[in-house]
């Protein structure tokens, strides 16, 4: 019998970016904003309908300037001399920036959120937390912070990155397979379990590439155009 051809006109486009990669990609993104020389982070909330209400990075509040505040981590300084004492996180931005009530929403982060978010998180309804990272696992405000996530009932969860995420965001990039370390990696989070410590390099392999690789010129102009118009956050 003779195999049925598809149409390609006909057929979905297979190699599309999961909603998880979508709003992951978005938290990078919205992390440039941030002028903290140490850490970057971004969080992007979004509702049922997988639309997104809000997004954020951290930074100090509205109204004060970012060459006043310091920026310092030194922990030799006075804790009124560090940015700790005034850096709003990315999760708690997110929220304040928030278009709408985010009750129901999930929240997107790079990191796992600190226990003052955690508590910000639960206050306002969110149901879900998608995290990138959990550097600070270990640490006592995160230890509470899973303890009040998890007594609240908020259900969290890893992103692993899409295992074809570099054909997908550079499809027209020849080269792609010289340089790519990460892309073996990637693909093998897929087929199994990897320790922690392989999760972290990949996920760094991705955060590197993004960094590092030309920008592909047009969607990444029209979405950076569209936060900035849509968004104001200074
Ligand atoms: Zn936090």
């Amino acid at each position: 019998m003779e195999e049925k051809t598809h149409n390609s006109s006909n057929v979905k486009r297979k190699n599309y970016l999961s909603w998880d990669e979508t709003f992951m990609q978005m938290c990078f993104l919205i992390a440039q904003r941030s002028k903290d020389p140490n850490s970057q982070v971004g969080a992007c909330i979004v509702d049922q309908n997988n639309v997104i209400v809000s997004l954020g990075y951290n930074g100090f509040p509205r109204g004060c300037s970012d060459d006043i505040l310091p920026w310092a981590r030194g922990e030799e300084k006075k804790y009124s001399e560090t940015k700790y004492a005034y850096v709003v996180h990315a999760e708690a931005n997110a929220i304040y920036n928030s278009n709408k009530n985010v009750k129901g929403c999930k929240l997107y982060s790079y990191l796992f959120p600190c226990n003052e978010c955690a508590k910000t998180i639960v206050q306002t309804g969110i149901v879900e937390v998608v995290y990138a990272e959990d550097f600070y696992h270990d640490k006592e405000e995160w230890v509470a912070s899973r303890k009040i996530l998890e007594t609240a009932g908020i259900k969290c969860r890893q992103y692993l990155p899409q295992s074809n995420l570099r054909e997908v965001l550079c499809p027209n990039e020849k080269q792609h397979t010289n340089n790519m370390p990460a892309n073996t990696q990637l693909n093998n989070l897929k087929e199994e379990v990897k320790p922690e410590e392989q999760k972290r390099d990949a996920m760094q392999e991705v955060i590197n590439f993004q960094n590092t690789s030309p920008t592909p010129k047009k969607p990444d102009d029209e979405l950076s155009q569209f936060i900035f118009e849509n968004i104001s956050m200074d």
